[in-house]
């Protein structure tokens, strides 16, 4: 996709007014508009990167560090009491915006979310084949 039509690209860089709890020269960290809670924020680098794969190591690097700072922020001054941070990658997982964004949402008690996965049934046999299927 071209920058240009990156809406993720116009709000990091200023271009789409956002409400913006954080920025730096290379970052912006917005609030969701569809909350899943309240405080419910997106890590935006300004440069345009689709995803996690593309993403270089450095910025991994400084997102995380950034969401650290962000999560001890917010948890000041929200109060919150834990943290999910989520990173979809590809429409099958769930990404909506092919700009790179990580997710920081703020847990309460009884916030009503449910943020997570169905565990399946795994024998030891089927974890091994996986373990080798990876490492192999
Ligand atoms: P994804 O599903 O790609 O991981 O997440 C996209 C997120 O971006 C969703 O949580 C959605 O609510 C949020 N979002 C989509 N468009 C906008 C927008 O224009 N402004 C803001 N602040 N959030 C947006
Ligand atoms: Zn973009």
């Amino acid at each position: 996709m071209k920058e240009h039509d990156c809406i993720f690209c116009k709000i990091a860089n200023g271009e789409i007014p956002s409400k913006t709890i954080y920025e730096d020269e290379k970052y912006r960290v917005i609030l969701d508009l569809g909350p899943a809670t309240k405080g419910h924020a997106l890590i935006l680098p300004k440069e345009h990167y689709a995803d996690l794969y593309e993403l270089p190591e450095e910025n991994a690097g400084e997102v995380m560090k950034l969401a650290k700072l962000m999560m001890k922020k917010m948890r000041e001054k929200l109060g919150c009491e834990g943290f999910n941070l989520v990173q979809n990658n590809g429409e099958l997982a769930g990404q909506t915006v092919f700009h790179f964004h990580l997710h920081l949402i703020p847990r309460y008690s009884a916030d009503g979310q449910k943020i997570g996965w169905q565990p399946q049934e795994v024998t030891p046999e089927k974890l091994e084949e996986v373990r080798k299927q990876i490492t192999d």
